[in-house]
């Protein structure tokens, strides 16, 4: 069950303390690198200063920004000699940020992936294959060098070439996969034209999947259609990668390794600190990063904390999943809204596909938003009857959770363009203001 039984099973006190003293040491080292240098001595503080893990909020916050700003070394702690490793964050909302480690950071991130997948019911006779990209992004080799040190044999695919994916994982017996959520639904057309079945055909059990926003409905298809566990792995490169936070198999949100991370959750407006149940800013703290330690690094990720514990039996709080980023949040007609929210309605209707894109459009002064969805080819073969009744399922139930009226465009199956990594859900046409 456990892979650090001690750390994993620590009581909630025992967890704090520990947090506190690696928080000390932490700020301790981060006023080594530039930007902290200056910005602890602008709010006039020091490591001697921590008592205890409320004095977190005495520090200041870290922005994407602040990471641009000091780009490339302003962060950067330790001697770049001691660097191993860099990696750069996928730069999908604007450029590119860059993260060093040292040989400890790379095999303490290696220890908490190992620790992950292990929970998720990993074990050493499985064969993984790492369809995510390798390179700057981190889900590649993150997952790769965790997998290596539970003594799974690993299959570097990276991303992409869907039919050798499918061969491989029949030749070589694959039986856990790491794979982009999306992706993995696109693959079931390939699996298809192949006249293959994931779940009779392959010895897949376990799914890690992550890197992009998914709804339990997502979830839930992925699962069926591959007779598997699909696992929700959280992680983002400023905070190593993967590795961060993973579900168990309780399957009631995600664990944050609390030994590793102070969590936080704020209002995204106020910065105030939020309840459990609350869903807001999710804000981390890495306790155990000697080249670039980041504190109160605001990810722009919305979650929650689940309240109560989970019975696994560990301390470490666990996140609900996460909603999208704050940038991800749609205005249409003055109205929030979330792709997510939209992702939830549609796979909720079993005559809905695996794809489907928003698109926002500007008629004169007002907003529009055109949903187009793909429809299974069964439902198809039913006439337009059966297309029509369904639209209208669809604009009802998509009214009440976003509270405007969508248009709704059925297409089929396949017609959607979709890539192989994170995928694109919005086209903002609209002019910008
Ligand atoms: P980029 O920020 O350029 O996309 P990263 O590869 O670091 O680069 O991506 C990390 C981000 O991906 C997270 O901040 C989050 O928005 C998203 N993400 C990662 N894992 C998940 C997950 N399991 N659920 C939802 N979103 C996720
Ligand atoms: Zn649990």
């Amino acid at each position: 069950m456990f892979w650090d039984k001690e750390i994993e099973l620590l009581p909630r006190e025992d967890l704090e303390a520990l947090q506190l003293a690696r928080l000390k040491k932490t700020v301790e080292v981060a006023a080594n690198a530039p930007h902290y240098r200056k910005a602890f001595a602008d709010n006039g503080i020091t490591h001697e200063q921590l008592g205890s893990l409320d004095d977190l909020r005495r520090l200041p916050f870290t922005t994407k920004q602040d990471l641009r700003s000091g780009f490339p070394d302003g962060f950067l702690a330790v001697d770049r000699s001691e660097v191993v490793r860099m990696h750069a964050s996928s730069g999908t909302t604007g450029t590119a940020t860059v993260v060093y480690h040292t040989l400890k950071d790379v095999e303490r991130w290696t220890d908490l992936v190992s620790r992950c997948l292990y929970m998720a019911g990993v074990r050493a006779s499985d064969v993984f294959q790492n369809m995510m990209s390798y390179g700057l992004f981190t889900g590649g080799l993150g997952l790769h060098y965790g997998a290596e040190k539970l003594g799974v044999m690993v299959i570097p695919m990276g991303i992409g070439n869907s039919k050798r994916q499918i061969t491989f994982m029949q030749q070589f017996g694959t039986t856990v996969a790491h794979i982009i959520p999306s992706y993995s639904l696109k693959l079931l057309e390939t699996f298809d034209e192949m006249g293959i079945d994931p779940t009779k055909d392959t010895g897949l059990r376990i799914l890690v999947v992550g890197a992009e926003p998914h709804s339990e409905e997502v979830r839930g298809r992925i699962e069926e259609a591959y007779g598997v566990f699909a696992v929700n792995s959280y992680g983002l490169s400023e905070m190593n990668g993967p590795g961060v936070a993973f579900e168990c198999p309780h399957k009631s949100g995600i664990h944050l390794w609390e030994d590793s991370y102070i969590l936080e959750i704020v209002n995204p407006e106020t910065l105030e600190p939020l309840p459990d149940g609350e869903i807001g800013e999710i804000v981390l703290t890495t306790l155990r990063r000697e080249a670039m330690p980041l504190i109160r690094y605001r990810t722009r990720d919305l979650a929650m904390v689940m309240p109560g514990t989970c019975s696994c039996g560990r301390a470490h709080r666990r996140l609900s999943r996460i909603k999208g980023r704050s940038d991800d949040m749609l205005i249409v007609k003055g109205v929030n809204v979330y792709p997510i929210q939209v992702e939830q309605v549609l796979m909720g209707f079993e005559e809905v596909g695996n794809n489907y894109l928003i698109v926002l459009d500007r008629q004169g002064p007002v907003d529009e938003m055109t949903v187009r969805i793909e429809v299974t080819s069964s439902l198809l073969a039913q006439g337009l009857e059966g297309l029509e009744a369904l639209r209208g399922k669809i604009i009802r139930s998509l009214r009440e959770e976003i509270l405007f009226t969508p248009k709704v465009e059925l297409v089929e199956p396949g017609l959607i363009p979709a890539g192989e990594g994170k995928a694109v859900r919005v086209v903002d046409n609209r002019p910008k203001e």
